[in-house]
């Protein structure tokens, strides 16, 4: 059995930098098709996370959100069309809308391109499955090459070779990692989120990998992009922001928001009524005010991230991050530590 690391058993070697200021560092993303992050980071398509609000805030602060598929088409088009349209701007934000693979995706993946979503993104829990094939075929014949297909998830350097072939310009790639996700508990299966990014940038397609799910801070996000992902997702992160969906909620002293994994009961009975195979839990996250700052935070721990490497983009820092894997001691090491002294 092979050995497979997460991203707490990992640090990056800092290295010779001759860098002065952050500011000389540029952690932009090009994924193609007109999809370029200024900051690498993509709000999941998921109800307490990605509505028009949140995909504003995510688009004018430089990353992008995608807007989540449990509700109507009607209501999703209304919310791409209220984030894109940005009145006296000369360009519109970029926005992307999530499908699924059966039912009415077809009808949806249309009438969101014709409410000005940027990208689609085919989002299914187990992406590496034949309808995920007969999806991407069916989109190409009807878009042609002009819109960015992101798919996922995959686990695999197959899933994402089989997925790069049937047509995703993107490929989010992680299963059962998500601070949300029960999936591993309930079924078994899946990858260390880390380990998932190291095999999945062994491809030789012409695909753009993005770290999906398990994302606790802007170090995890270094070391995704060090591991080869062009971007991450993340939904834990944003959840708590003033522009997620939802209403603030006051407990134990603190503010708080509603923040649940798609496949969790509650997630299932409000969008479908009913409820199958639990895979994911509802859970509260704190409150963290605007989108605005947590974008700024992460961005300025990714260039920090860069700059030990002694690297000034996304491609110099790839070719230089150097990974050590740490013990336990060194993961207590790496934490703050103090409260946890004998004195
Ligand atoms: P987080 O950033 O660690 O909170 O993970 C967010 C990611 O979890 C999403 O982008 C999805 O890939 C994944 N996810 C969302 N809902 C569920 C669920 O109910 N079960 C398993 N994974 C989920």
């Amino acid at each position: 059995m092979n050995r497979h690391l997460s991203y707490d058993d990992v640090l990056l070697r800092p290295q010779y930098s001759d860098i002065e200021s952050r500011s000389e560092i540029d952690v932009s993303s090009d994924l193609g098709k007109g999809v370029l992050l200024r900051v690498p980071v993509i709000a999941s398509p998921m109800d307490t996370v990605s509505e028009s609000t949140m995909a504003s805030a995510m688009a004018e602060g430089g990353g992008a959100a995608i807007v989540h598929r449990y509700n109507t088409i009607d209501e999703q088009c209304k919310h791409i069309t209220m984030a894109t349209i940005r009145e006296g701007s000369p360009m519109p934000n970029l926005v992307g809308a999530a499908i699924g693979v059966s039912g009415d995706y077809l009808e949806r993946a249309r009438a969101v391109y014709e409410a000005g979503a940027n990208f689609l993104c085919v989002d299914v829990a187990h992406g590496h499955h034949r309808m995920m094939k007969e999806s991407l075929s069916q989109l190409r014949a009807i878009f042609g090459e002009k819109i960015h297909l992101m798919a996922g998830n995959v686990a695999t350097l197959t899933g994402i070779n089989d997925l790069a072939d049937w047509g995703a310009d993107s490929v989010r790639c992680n299963i059962g990692g998500g601070s949300i996700c029960s999936t591993r508990i309930q079924t078994g299966h899946g990858l260390p989120g880390l380990q998932t990014i190291l095999d999945c940038a062994q491809t030789d397609r012409d695909v753009k990998i993005i770290a999906d799910g398990g994302i606790k801070n802007s170090g995890d996000i270094v070391k995704a992009i060090a591991a080869g992902a062009d971007a991450v997702m993340v939904g834990s992160l944003l959840a708590g922001s003033m522009e997620s969906p939802g209403e603030l909620l006051y407990e134990d002293g603190c503010r708080w928001k509603v923040y649940r994994g798609m496949a969790s009961k509650e997630a299932q009975l409000k969008w479908r009524g009913t409820y199958s195979s639990l895979e994911g839990v509802s859970s509260r996250v704190p409150y963290r005010g605007p989108v605005a700052d947590i974008l700024d935070e992460l961005d300025r721990g990714i260039r920090s991230g860069f700059s030990y490497s002694g690297a000034r983009n996304l491609k110099n820092f790839q070719a230089k991050a150097e990974f050590v894997q740490q013990t336990n001691s060194g993961l207590v090491e790496s934490r703050t530590h103090i409260n946890h002294r004998n004195w």
